[in-house]
This record gives C-alpha cells, sequence and structure tokens, in this order.
C-alpha cells in the first residue's frame, strides 16, 4: 500500500515478499532475510521497505552490520512507521537509536518472562520442562498431578533402593519387570539415580543447585526419600580418589603442621572441571608468619584410605573415614606424614 502512494517516483516491488513470519527478529539467521540479503547483493534491490524497524533485527550490532551492507551496496531503506531514512551521518544516528531501542524494548519482554518465572517459582508452581515419571501435566494448570500407575512403580524403585539394591541392579529388574521411563525407554542405572535423587517426588523442585517448595502431591514419604539418599551418598563416596569432583575435604581440622603445629587449612582451584585441592600452612594465628607450603589433597587422604582393607573401603562412608583419624600431623621438611588412629574394636 505504501507502494502505491510511491508509484509516482518510479517504485516497483519485486515479486517477492520477504516475511520471516514466526521467526523471532532476534536473530539474523532467518530464510526470507537470507534471501533478502542474496538478492540485494545480487543487485537486484534498490530499496528495502519495512514494516517496523524492530523487524529487520533487534539487535543494535545485527542492525548496524546489516545496515553498513546495504549502504555499501547502495540500497536505500524505508521504515514504514518512521520517516524516510536515508544514508547520512545524522540518519545512521537516527537509525542506531531506533535500532536501541528495538533492543531496550526486547530486554523488557525478556525482564518480564522473568518476572512471571519468578512469580510461578514464589506460588511454588511448575515453571516448564519434562514431566516426570509418576506425573502428568494436568491440561488446564499444567501443573503435575499423579499418574497412579507409574507412582507404583517408582515406589517399588525406592523400596529397592532402600533395601541395599544398587542402581544397577534396580534397572536390570526394572527392565525385566517391563517398566519404562517416562520417555518409554529402558532402565540405566543413571537414570535410576537421577530418578531416586529427583526431589520431585516429595513435593518438591529442583532450582538450580537448590530446592524449591512445589504444591503437587508427594509420592514419596520424607523418611524413605531420605534414607534412599544416604544410601546412594555411601556408594559414591568409595573414597577420596573418587571425590575430586568438589570441595570434599575429609580430613579438615585434623591435620597439623609439624613445623608450626598450626591447623592446615583447605584451598582448592578450579582449571575447567577439573578441581584441585590442597592442604595448606597458611594460618598467621600466634602472629607468625605461615609456612606457606601446600600439599596435594589426596596425598594425605590417601594415606587414611589406604589404611583401610579393600573391603571395608569400597562401601566405607566419608564419616567413617573422618572419625578413623583422631590427628594427622604432616611434616614439609621429611615430606612424611603420621597419623594418629583412633582404637578400633578390630
Ligand atoms: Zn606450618
Amino acid at each position: 500500500m505504501y507502494i502505491e502512494s510511491q508509484r509516482e517516483y518510479g517504485w516497483t516491488l519485486v515479486p517477492e515478499r520477504f516475511d520471516d513470519k514466526g521467526y523471532s527478529a532476534a536473530s539474523l539467521d532467518r530464510p526470507a532475510l537470507s534471501r533478502l540479503i542474496v538478492l540485494a547483493r545480487r543487485g537486484a534491490v534498490d530499496q528495502i521497505l519495512i514494516h517496523r524497524f524492530d523487524r529487520l533485527s533487534r539487535r543494535v550490532r545485527d542492525c548496524t552490520a546489516l545496515l553498513d551492507e546495504f549502504r555499501l551496496l547502495e540500497i536505500g531503506l524505508v521504515v514504514v512507521t518512521a520517516p524516510e531514512i536515508g544514508h547520512t551521518a545524522q540518519d545512521n544516528f537516527m537509525l542506531n537509536i531506533l535500532a536501541s531501542f528495538a533492543e531496550f524494548e526486547r530486554e523488557i519482554i525478556a525482564a518480564r518472562i522473568a518476572d512471571s518465572r519468578a512469580q510461578l517459582k514464589e506460588r511454588h508452581l511448575r515453571i516448564a520442562g519434562a514431566i516426570p515419571l509418576g506425573y502428568d501435566s494436568d491440561r488446564r494448570t499444567k501443573q503435575l498431578v499423579q499418574n497412579p500407575m507409574e507412582a507404583e512403580i517408582l515406589r517399588w524403585m525406592f523400596v529397592e533402593a532402600a533395601a541395599g539394591k544398587r542402581p544397577a541392579e534396580i534397572a536390570t529388574n526394572a527392565n525385566a519387570r517391563q517398566f519404562r521411563t517416562k520417555a518409554n525407554g529402558q532402565w540405566s542405572a543413571r537414570q535410576v539415580v537421577a530418578t531416586l535423587r529427583n526431589p520431585v517426588y516429595v513435593g518438591r523442585f529442583k532450582d538450580g543447585k537448590g530446592v524449591r517448595p512445589g504444591c503437587h502431591e508427594p509420592i514419596i514419604d520424607m523418611n524413605l526419600f531420605e534414607a534412599v539418599g544416604h544410601a546412594l551418598d555411601s556408594r559414591r563416596t568409595a573414597g577420596p580418589m573418587r571425590t575430586s569432583y568438589g570441595e570434599v575435604w575429609l580430613l579438615k581440622g585434623k591435620i597439623y603442621c609439624r613445623r608450626c603445629d598450626r591447623l592446615l587449612t583447605s584451598h582448592s582451584c578450579r582449571h575447567g572441571v577439573i578441581v584441585y585441592r590442597y592442604y595448606r600452612c597458611r594460618a598467621t594465628s600466634g602472629g607468625r608468619s605461615p609456612c606457606g607450603y601446600q600439599v596435594p589433597a589426596g596425598r594425605l587422604e590417601a594415606e587414611v584410605y589406604l589404611h583401610f582393607p579393600w573391603r571395608v573401603r569400597r562401601d566405607m562412608r566419608s564419616d567413617q573415614f573422618r572419625d578413623a583419624v583422631v590427628r594427622m600431623e604432616y611434616d614439609p621438611e621429611m615430606d612424611e606424614i603420621v597419623v594418629l588412629w583412633r582404637e578400633t574394636e578390630s
């Protein structure tokens, strides 16, 4: 229609419309826009007419890149809802402002979405994501409602785990009984663990690294859930060799520096996914300067770990590990470890 009004200036339509309906202008990766750019580069376009500026691109940087390209190709740009815009410095300034507003608008929308997520959280509602086994999504409210058949499978799984069955065994048994995952697949040990750890079954939701309350009906009793959690924890703590993924300080508060008789402190640093842990003498208590050295945590923890027969090691819990040591001393000069063990019956 706008083109009709400009016909006296000799405007004609190229036969194609470049319409990215359904694609967000947040991205330049849109089929019609790509076609338009190809056509423009071939010299087949003199003027580009857009309805609203933010339909071109909502990112200032993308906009500027596009406009630069159009300018190099000597293509005019007309925004129907804005006054005629050419390629002078002032116009560029104007375009940038328009683009900034478009971007600002997009951020406002993003903020609004974040807001409504926060509100859902506050009201203990489910936000989005896969529906866990044992539940279905209510068609109207999108909240979790129990699926009685699947809830039975879950209860069975938790009871097995509480009875001491290993996740791999549970997976095998579940598959033998034709139990399926929510995605209708076979069970793996990993999926069993993920299921047994999912707080959704005690009426909560995972939230980042923590948990938030939900408003759905729990399937598993809290005591059972916690017992299973402990059982899984104790399996995982096979010893300090396997705890390198995180900050587990099995001997913290028990290791003393032989040179200055002060407690070693814990220190870790991360390189990519690997966490390096050290115990070090960095304390300045008593007004003395620290010795300043550090020992890899694994070296000291291995001393304790290897003290136990492998049969014990395999199922040892972290508190057992810790309790076995009354005091440990590290001698930086001799690189020696001295351990005072707690007396045991065996
Ligand atoms: Zn020291």
